[in-house]
């Protein structure tokens, strides 16, 4: 191991609401931890943060981002703003290297997301008529004319379920063929979901930047208060990879209880593992990941077995905290108030 290595209990590599919170917890339960983030991510993209509670929707990523930041770096956690580009274990302890430094750890949570496909331009702008999460913005189309770009079984999907908030849905294929099966192509016909070929060749914004209509080749215009791109995800799974973790046919990393992957020591959070994309979602993974790292991290309560083998635990040995985290719990803010 070189001098350059700095060594934490705890890495969490991805700095989003999944791997923030799981530093959240390994901090304030007193873990050495730092987060090596590169920044951006889904978190980052959001002009306004919808679905969760306490915090107000104007809100942007970037401010919820940064109130998190602050928060970890008050409880003594290191953040490092770095791309960890490759991993290695060897059996006991895991080293990440990134651009600026190397980061050696008993415990890796990796919490490092996915990217959305991005349809080809002329495009609306990001969060104000072109959109990528259901569940976030799904309530802003109520009673609005919207479009899902796309040609998967999900884009199809999205369109029949964006049906219980209005009645005016297309497809918009873009000259793409579509790849659902015969059963989707039956409830497509079925349900008052138009299929638009042609692809996009302009689009039409208001004054306040929201998208008012979008222009096709044919010559025909459409109005559209907005919609959503479904072209798949890339999952940032190369570090899993290296790692050795399972990871599932989507992409997604294989995890089982609290975010263990198949490799000892290593977790996987948030949206880079299978299920709902969504902060509240990625914040309990987070949670439940540091939680279980400081029982595997921690002594006490020692085990029945142990106290048996070396009897009652003696008052010099503990707290169990190292001497440093002490120190830095006692200096903060909150203690003995
Ligand atoms: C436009 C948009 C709007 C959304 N709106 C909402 C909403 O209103 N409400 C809601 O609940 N959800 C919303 N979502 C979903 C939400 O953003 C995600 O579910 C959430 O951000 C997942 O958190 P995460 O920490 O897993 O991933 P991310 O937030 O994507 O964070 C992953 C981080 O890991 C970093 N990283 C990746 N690889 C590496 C590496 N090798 N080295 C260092 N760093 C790395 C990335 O750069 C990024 O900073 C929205 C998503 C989008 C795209």
């Amino acid at each position: 191991m070189t001098e350059d290595v700095t060594e934490y209990e705890v890495v969490v590599v991805g700095g989003g609401p999944a791997g923030m919170t799981a530093a959240l917890y390994s901090t304030r339960l007193g873990h050495q931890t730092a987060v090596v983030t590169r920044g951006g991510g889904r978190a980052a993209m959001m002009q306004e943060v919808h679905n969760v509670l306490g915090i107000r929707e104007e809100t942007t990523g970037g401010e919820y981002l940064s109130i998190g930041q602050e928060q970890l770096e008050e409880y003594g956690c290191d953040i490092h703003r770095d791309m960890v580009s490759s991993c290695s274990s060897d059996g006991d302890r895991i080293t990440l290297s990134g651009n600026s430094g190397e980061y050696s750890a008993e415990m890796v949570v990796l919490a490092t997301g996915f990217n959305d496909v991005r349809p080809d331009p002329p495009l609306p702008r990001t969060g104000r008529g072109l959109h990528y999460c259901l569940h976030c913005d799904a309530h802003m189309f109520v009673d609005q004319s919207v479009y899902v770009m796309g040609h998967s079984e999900s884009t199809a999907h999205v369109a029949g379920i964006m049906l219980n908030f209005t009645d005016e849905v297309d497809i918009l294929l873009r000259g793409d063929e579509p790849d659902w099966s015969e059963e989707t192509a039956g409830m497509i016909e079925r349900h008052p979901i138009d299929v638009v070929d042609e692809d996009v060749t302009g689009v039409q914004n208001g004054e306040d930047g929201w998208l008012e209509a979008l222009e096709f080749e044919d010559g025909s215009v459409r109005e559209y208060k907005g919609g959503f791109a479904m072209y798949g995800a890339e999952y940032n799974n190369g570090l899993a990879k290296e790692l050795g973790c399972e990871i599932n046919e989507d992409g997604t990393i294989d995890v089982g209880d609290h975010g263990k992957t198949s490799v000892d020591n290593v977790y996987a959070v948030g949206d880079c593992t299978a299920g709902h994309n969504q902060i509240p979602v990625a914040l309990g993974q987070g949670a439940k990941a540091g939680i279980d790292i400081h029982f595997s991290l921690r002594d006490f309560p020692r085990d029945p077995e142990l106290l048996d083998e070396q009897g009652p635990v003696r008052s010099d040995e503990v707290p169990g905290i190292p001497d440093e985290l002490l120190e830095q719990a006692v200096d903060f803010h909150t203690y003995g108030k």
